[in-house]
């Protein structure tokens, strides 16, 4: 039996699904041109648990506590086929038994993948709908109607990404041995990005999210929805997204990206995919050799985890 009570604390999450917080940072040297004028570092958030990687533990942490302290025994939540997100919270709400629904982007049921029959084993509740109606996720009509269907019942947006999101980003800036001057990583749903942005807004720190998904248009405004409003008007110097890195789209990835992540692999013995880690990193090298970064700046590249999504 779990506890139920409000003194249910962070320390007793961490504990329980084994996090291996803080996270360590490791400065690399591949040997890319203009490296030398740098410092790179990478925020190893891939380490934080061999099966709950990166950003969606940091992003799920105060949530997950947030059920616990509420005694709420059942969380949904929405993604796609291989989505980081939806793995992180099935094993956490197995090992916390919390029961969990999945509704996922489209019908896999006839051949799922690795990611969904994970959550098969899980115990997972998976709700297969089709595109247009997983269009609705953020509805308030549709989430009262799942409300209504699930009665006490936790809502977690796709990605994780909610305003408790920021709080679990912003621990993990707490844990940050230095200054930077710059932290990179790569955007989806933005709370990662709008998380670094409000723990480093009064500092001089630049936070550059690279887009991985064709969202030249909307990303920007999916980060500024979830800042707080007094700091939806910062200006462009605190932050920006790049797009020029997302490969014609989320999953889809070339040859030299492939290549590219190999290639890393072998320089620094650090697994990187071509969804996500694999086009920041990608990007950082391109940057480096085109001068971007001032010499002698200080970079910090967070590695966000997600190996599993690359299954195939
Ligand atoms: C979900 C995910 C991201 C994107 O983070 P957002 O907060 O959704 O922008 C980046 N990297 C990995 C590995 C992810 O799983």
């Amino acid at each position: 039996m779990r506890q139920a009570t409000n003194d249910i604390a962070l320390d007793y999450l961490l504990q329980q699904l084994a996090i291996q917080q803080p996270s360590p940072e490791q400065v690399i040297t591949p040997s890319w041109s203009g490296l030398e004028h740098l410092n790179l570092t990478v925020k190893r958030d891939d380490l934080l648990h061999a099966i709950i990687s990166g950003n969606k533990w940091r992003k799920l942490q105060y949530s997950l506590l947030a059920a616990l302290q509420q005694n709420i025994a059942h969380i949904v939540s929405f993604g796609g086929g291989f989505s980081n997100h939806l793995h992180a919270l099935g094993y956490c709400c197995h090992a916390l038994n919390i029961k969990f629904t999945a509704i996922v982007r489209g019908d896999y049921s006839a051949n799922p993948s690795p990611m969904l029959k994970d959550l098969l084993k899980w115990h997972t509740d998976i709700q297969y709908v089709t595109k247009v109606s997983y269009r609705q996720r953020d509805e308030p009509d549709y989430l009262r109607q799942l409300q209504d269907r699930f009665g006490k019942v936790m809502i977690i947006p796709e990605g994780g990404s909610n305003e408790l999101a920021l709080q679990g980003i912003a621990e993990l800036v707490d844990e940050l041995l230095q200054t930077y001057d710059y932290i990179i990583a790569p955007v989806a749903s933005g709370g990662t990005l709008a998380g670094l942005i409000k723990a480093k807004h009064n500092t001089p720190c630049k936070i550059l999210g690279i887009g991985v998904l064709k969202g030249e248009d909307y990303l920007a405004e999916l980060v500024q929805n979830l800042l707080p409003s007094d700091l939806q008007t910062l200006p462009s110097a605190h932050w920006s997204i790049n797009h020029d890195y997302h490969f014609d789209g989320y999953a889809k990835s070339s040859q030299e990206l492939h290549d590219f992540c190999d290639d890393f692999y072998q320089q620094t013995q650090i697994a990187i995919e071509p969804i996500y880690s694999g086009k920041l990193f990608f990007a950082l090298r391109d940057l480096i050799g085109q001068g971007y970064f001032p010499q002698g700046s200080k970079v910090l590249a967070l590695h966000t985890g997600g190996l599993q999504g690359a299954r195939t």
